[in-house]
């Protein structure tokens, strides 16, 4: 699985970064997403699909091939 983020769409609300910390993080100046891991392992999946659920500005992507 690859990630992607989109910082122009993202609003910052966080909670990819509450959600799954091991591979989001947050701008400390304007709080936009900091992706951490482009391939996270896969017992991080489940919970990488749960922040594309609730991210309010549909900013993450998944590559489920890569
Ligand atoms: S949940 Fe979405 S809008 Fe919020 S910080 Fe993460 S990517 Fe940005």
């Amino acid at each position: 699985m690859r990630v992607d983020v989109d910082t122009d769409k993202c609003c910052g609300a966080g909670m990819c970064a509450l959600t799954e910390p091991l591979v989001f993080d947050q701008s400390r100046e304007d709080g936009t997403v900091v992706l951490l891991s482009a391939h996270p392992p896969e017992e991080l999946w489940d919970s990488v699909e749960e922040c594309v659920r609730v991210c309010p500005s549909q900013s993450i992507s998944l590559d489920e091939t890569a």
